[in-house]
């Protein structure tokens, strides 16, 4: 039923236009000529055993639709409430702050004015300059920020009326929350998202809106910003404390989030208004606020003071962003003085005496200025809390540990994020593999066992895993190289672009990289469903091969591949599949190069039963590889087999004296195979001048543990 209701277009025009329930129209839901019928003969609806059965038909639509509405309206109700982000309780805030001082974020304005050049409204890049936006928070996540401020300072309805966008705060608060999420989302540790709102910028005619009015103003924008899924507000910037009591006091008539208070204050140590920091704790004492600061004008020597006053008197954590020091204006630039990183650590150091909890920069300040706050606050384990009012929080002293809960989720077995392959390979010593099919079942253990068994041998490296081999289904070759890795078995997985798109290899590459310890991948292109046992399945192949190397490459640089930061890279050892014998040779060579230039580290040959195949291809590169090469090595068994891979399977070419051995073995054709094979492992071995720098083996029937009788 639910398809029908996609289906006619007209019965969700009737439901959205009208808002409410109808009755679907059989006029609407038919084409036009029928429409006409329709309502001419209406008659003939309402009787007869036609009219009777429509009538049925029509009662039982109706109906259905009404189910489907109430399950879709349900399904949507669980949805948002699922999606509802976890709201940070203000006890969570405060245990926080008593456990560690928080490294706030810096200036973002002269960050996105370097990026995006002068803007007449910073808040609307939200919208035309998101990339930007989330750039600046990732870089000051990456810096050591713990705290980011949305890029929302000046969204609200009254500074946004001055450009015509009084009716965009929702949109510019929404976006501002969704990037600075986004950002968060590859952050290494804990994340908090400040809602930034700062004054309505009418200082001098504050007086003339009613005071309900700016409180309503506020609501609005704290509104948005909290439906988002800040975790808290920092109000900052405010030089008239009616104006800060007016935002507390709105975001208060609803809101439940932690709010950090911060006004503005001169070198002469009040508001531009006359508060002293003593009368704005007066003032703000009973307002529900988890912390009280200053932020901008003055740079951090005169901050600190100002920071001794407000600490005498306020029983709160204290938050300080100072300025860089006080700007110049050059031209039409506003230029804030290099004070030093180091300076600002001493200055993070100061304030941390004082009772300071929350620690950033503000204007003027970039990025270097945090981590070097970041850095200092490492330091400070033996800061003393303060804030005796607020739970937990004694102010007795005591060692404080500085809160890095990504310490607490260190994972299992850390691996390294070197390939041993890879370091064997560019060590010049000779890597064997051997290669296996993943179970085609739900269970590994036989597998596990299998490969426990080859892996016990001192002669084998790595395990190579196929990955839906002639288009089967099997388990999938990343999973099951993971379950390997987790066994300690060092794997070489091969990765396919039929069955996923760009954004399912990315996905389950990472998830190879970080859950599963995956460090080599084979990209492949992979063999088309039509070859296998689900020819009605389409391949996805929105990238080939080539593609995926490049795919990888992007992970290795540490950005998807629409550009995204992951806050960190993979180092993924990547190989490529080569055929010295493939029929079009110029298209091979040309392959080759291609996936070489994408980032391929190495490649492996299709299996291969003679040197000389390999060498006449080597001379088409010019006599070396341009990466290292593992060569296939497949012990034939019969004669029979010997001919259906020469002749059914591409790819492979076997030469006529190698048949010919095998037909006179009659009996004896297996050993006959590995002694042939035995010979080709002898010749890699020593054909490090031709480029080879290993082999993996193919083992007989998938009775992998046959394959160790080479190295007799
Ligand atoms: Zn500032």
């Amino acid at each position: 039923m639910t398809q029908l209701i996609e289906d006619t277009g007209h019965s969700i025009f009737l439901f959205n236009t009208f808002g409410g329930l109808r009755a679907p129209s059989l006029r609407r839901s038919r084409p036009a000529a029928h429409a006409r019928y329709c309502s001419t003969h209406a008659s003939q609806r309402r009787s007869g055993l036609f009219g009777s059965l429509l009538r049925r038909w029509y009662n039982y639509e109706l109906f259905a639709r009404r189910r489907t509405l109430r399950k879709q309206r349900f399904a949507r109700r669980q949805l948002r409430r699922r999606q509802k982000p976890k709201t940070m309780r203000i006890e969570d805030f405060n245990e926080r702050l008593t456990q560690a001082i928080l490294v706030g974020d810096g200036a973002m304005g002269s960050l996105l004015y370097e990026s995006v050049g002068p803007q007449r409204c910073v808040d609307e890049l939200n919208v035309t300059h998101g990339e930007a936006v989330f750039h600046v928070h990732q870089t000051y996540i990456e810096a050591g920020a713990q705290i980011i401020e949305t890029n929302t300072f000046s969204a609200n309805r009254h500074k946004l009326g001055q450009f015509g966008m009084a009716d965009r705060v929702a949109e510019l608060n929404h976006r501002a929350v969704k990037i600075a999420r986004e950002a968060r989302e590859a952050a290494k540790h804990e994340v908090l998202i400040a809602g930034s709102i700062g004054p309505l910028g009418i200082l001098q005619h504050v007086r003339e809106l009613p005071h309900q009015d700016i409180v309503t103003i506020f609501k609005e924008q704290a509104g948005a910003l909290e439906e988002r899924g800040v975790d808290l507000f920092l109000l900052e910037t405010f030089s008239d404390i009616e104006e800060l009591l007016a935002a507390v006091d709105g975001i208060r008539s609803f809101s439940r989030l932690p709010i950090v208070a911060q006004l503005t204050y001169s070198d002469e140590g009040t508001t531009f208004g006359g508060t002293r920091p003593q009368d704005a704790w007066a003032k703000l004492k009973d307002k529900n606020i988890q912390a009280i600061g200053a932020n901008c004008t003055i740079g951090p020597q005169l901050l600190l003071p100002i920071l001794r006053d407000l600490a005498a008197s306020a029983k709160l954590p204290l938050s300080a962003m100072p300025n860089a020091g006080f700007p110049k204006r050059v031209g039409d630039r506003i230029v804030y003085p290099k004070s030093s990183p180091e300076y600002f650590a001493l200055f993070a150091q100061e304030a941390a005496e004082i009772g300071t909890r929350i620690i950033g920069g503000c204007c003027g300040t970039t990025p270097e200025h945090i981590h070097a706050i970041a850095e200092a606050v490492k330091k400070l384990r033996s800061a003393k809390p303060r804030g005796t009012g607020i739970a937990g929080g004694s102010g007795a002293g005591g060692t404080v540990e500085v809160f890095e809960p990504a310490q607490r989720f260190r994972r299992i077995a850390a691996r390294e994020p070197e390939s041993k392959l890879w370091k064997k390979i560019q060590a010049e010593e000779f890597v064997t593999s051997v290669e296996i099919d993943p179970p085609k079942g739900v269970t590994i253990d036989r597998i596990l066992e299998q490969v426990g068994r080859v892996m016990a041998s001192p002669h084998v490296d790595s395990i190579d895993i196929n990955s839906g081999t002639l288009a089967r289904v099997g388990m999938d070759a990343l999973v099951l190289a993971g379950a390997l890795e987790a066994h300690g078995f060092e794997t070489v997985p091969h990765v396919t672009t039929r069955d996923a798109n760009i954004i399912g290899l990315q996905a389950m590459l990472l998830g190879a990289w970080a859950v599963g310890g995956v460090r080599n991948v084979l990209a492949i292109t992979g063999d088309p469903p039509s070859l296998g046992d689900h020819p009605e399945t389409s391949g996805v192949y929105e990238v080939d091969s080539i593609g995926l190397v490049k795919v990888l490459s992007r992970l290795n640089q540490g950005t998807d591949w629409a550009g995204k930061s992951l806050g960190g890279a993979t180092n993924f050892t990547i190989g490529v599949a080569v055929n010295p014998v493939a029929e079009d040779i110029d298209e091979e060579l040309r392959r080759f190069e291609a996936k070489i230039e994408a980032g391929a580290h190495f490649a492996m040959t299709q299996p291969i039963f003679d040197p000389e195949h390999w060498q006449a291809f080597l001379k088409r590169l010019g006599g070396k590889s341009p990466v290292p090469i593992i060569v296939g090595l497949w012990p034939l068994t019969s004669y029979k087999q010997a001919l259906r891979l020469n002749n059914e399977v591409p790819g492979i070419v076997i030469p006529k004296a190698t048949l010919h051995e095998m037909e006179n073995a009659g009996d004896a054709a297996r050993e006959r195979g590995f002694v042939l094979a035995r010979k080709m492992l002898d010749w890699a071995r020593t054909a490090r001048s031709e480029s080879i720098a290993g082999a993996y083996l193919i083992a007989p029937f998938k009775r992998y543990e046959e394959i160790l009788e080479l190295f007799r």
